[in-house]
Parts: C-alpha cells; sequence; structure tokens
C-alpha cells in the first residue's frame, strides 16, 4: 500500500483528464509491463482524510468494507500510463463519464490531496511467436493502448482499434512503421460502448498470423472480440489476453 498525493491535474480532451501523483512511494512501485495497472484509493466528497487499509493481502478489501461508509474510501483500477521514478510521479489517465465517484474526484482533486495506490500487475504479453498484433478497446483501455504502443519502437504488423465516447477524444498516437491505428466513436447517446469497437474488429482484414491480442473495456466488448477470434478467426486461446475493465450498468463495489 503506497500512500501518494495528488501533484497536477490536466485536461487532455473533453472527455480525459490526466492526474500526476507523486511522493516517496513511487519508487516502491516497480514497473511492471506496459499495461500495468494500480488499484487506486481516493476520498469520498466531503472526507478529509483518506483511510488507507494496510494489509497486503486480499484482506484489504474486508478492512476496507469494515469501515463506517463515511470514512471508506474510494478504489477503482486503474492504468499507469507512466512512471517517472526519478521524479517520483506517476500519471494517471481518467475517462470521464457522468458523475461516477471516479469522475467527480477527478473535477475536484487539488495538489495536495491524498491518494494511495497498490500494484496490480500487467497483463500484456507479445509472444516470440507472435507475427502480428491486434490491440483494442474502448475509452477505458485507451491510456493502456497508448502505453503499449510507446512501449515497443518495433512492433509487428499492428492494427489498433480504439473507441471513445466522441471525435474529441481522438488524439495524435505514436504509430511507427506497421501501425494502423483506426478510430471509432460514438457520437451517439444510444450505442452501447464497445459495439463500435467489436463491430470494426469482426469486419477487419487482420495482420497475418500467428497473431496476438489485447482486448480491453467493457466487458461485452472484451469478451466479444476474444469469442470471435478464437471461434471465428482460429486464434490460440492463450494468444488472446482479454480483460473486462467494466461493466454497464453495474458500480465498481465499494
Ligand atoms: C486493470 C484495469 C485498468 C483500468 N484502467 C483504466 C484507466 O487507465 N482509465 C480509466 O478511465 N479507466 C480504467 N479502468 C476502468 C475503470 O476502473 C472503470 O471504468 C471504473 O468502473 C470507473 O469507476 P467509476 O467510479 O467511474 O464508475 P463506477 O462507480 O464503477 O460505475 C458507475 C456507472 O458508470 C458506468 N461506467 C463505469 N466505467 C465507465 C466508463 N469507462 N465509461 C462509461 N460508463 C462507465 C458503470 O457501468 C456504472 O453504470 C481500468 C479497469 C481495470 C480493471
Amino acid at each position: 500500500m503506497i500512500t501518494l498525493e495528488v501533484r497536477r491535474c490536466e485536461s487532455l480532451t473533453p472527455g480525459f483528464a490526466c492526474v500526476t501523483l507523486g511522493g516517496t512511494g513511487v519508487r516502491d512501485l516497480v514497473p511492471g509491463g506496459a499495461d500495468q495497472a494500480v488499484r487506486l484509493f481516493f476520498t469520498r466528497e466531503g472526507q478529509r482524510e483518506l483511510r488507507m487499509p494496510t494489509a497486503s493481502n486480499e484482506a484489504w478489501m474486508v478492512q476496507v468494507m469494515l469501515m463506517a461508509k463515511a470514512a471508506r474510501p474510494w478504489v477503482r483500477n486503474l492504468t499507469v500510463r507512466r512512471l517517472r521514478p526519478a521524479e517520483e510521479e506517476i500519471d494517471i489517465e481518467f475517462a470521464l463519464h457522468g458523475d461516477s465517484p471516479m469522475s467527480s474526484w477527478v473535477r475536484r482533486a487539488r495538489p495536495g490531496d491524498p491518494a494511495g495506490i497498490f500494484d496490480l500487475g500487467s497483463m500484456y504479453r507479445l509472444p516470440g511467436h507472435a507475427r502480428g498484433r491486434l490491440l483494442v478497446g474502448d475509452e477505458s483501455a485507451l491510456p493502456a493502448i497508448l502505453s503499449i504502443l510507446e512501449a515497443d519502437p518495433n512492433p509487428p504488423p499492428t492494427e489498433v482499434f480504439a473507441e471513445v465516447a466522441t471525435a474529441a477524444d481522438v488524439r495524435p498516437v505514436p504509430a511507427p512503421a506497421g501501425v494502423r491505428v483506426h478510430w471509432l466513436s460514438r457520437d451517439d447517446v444510444g450505442i452501447r460502448p464497445g459495439t463500435l469497437a467489436l463491430e470494426a474488429v469482426r469486419q477487419a482484414e487482420l495482420p497475418e498470423g500467428p497473431l496476438y491480442a489485447w482486448v480491453a473495456g467493457e466487458s461485452r466488448l472484451a469478451t466479444g472480440v476474444r469469442r470471435h477470434l478464437v471461434g471465428d478467426r482460429g486464434v490460440p486461446k492463450r494468444d488472446v489476453s482479454f480483460y473486462g475493465y467494466w461493466r454497464l450498468g453495474r458500480s465498481t463495489p465499494g
């Protein structure tokens, strides 16, 4: 459990904000892969102090749930967008949506506010035999996709399908030779998040195999892409990393 504080907040696009957290504890975060994630603890509205659990095993959840609700922190999973040990800083990029606990905290976060993290590790593992790569996600997975792209200057041929809420959230992406980025924007409140990316993958001409695929975002997007790749395109299960980052209509427990 690492306690840090907010150093800076920056609006990136209408739907994204970056919060920089800093403190000596950053040195305890071992760099762990391009899509390294953390559990982020932050205060509820009106709370002055952040009460962090102390257990470093799964008992942390019990500790949090046993706290009175008024004293309990919010807990959400986020990607470490950048880690700068020398400056004792990490950046986290948040996809803002409505007045959710996470989005509201980002809007009210100010330098000096407390925030805690612990390491969740990473999922991205490009196997040595891969000759092509597929990266798919909605806005919650965009920070991880950007980090994955930045981490490898000599990637295999790669198709990226990045879905965002509006065209205003499209931004420049590091695209070395062989990387093609397809932006998809819903621009319409009626479309279920993830639908456009899933359909685009179904229609896409994918790179020559063996293919490695990484997919994250709304749960149906993650499972839908995996099912399509394994069932319709013959990609071995072990070569598809997938993660339902969130579930439509369900709030993260806590
Ligand atoms: C390993 C991992 C890494 C992640 N990295 C990031 C990251 O870097 N940046 C990031 O923004 N998110 C990331 N997420 C996703 C984030 O944890 C969830 O979106 C989380 O539910 C947000 O909490 P909340 O307080 O906004 O909403 P919650 O309280 O959990 O949910 C409230 C409502 O909002 C809906 N909702 C939740 N997330 C979204 C969304 N993204 N868009 C639209 N509606 C939503 C829910 O379905 C629910 O109806 C990651 C998740 C995982 C598991």
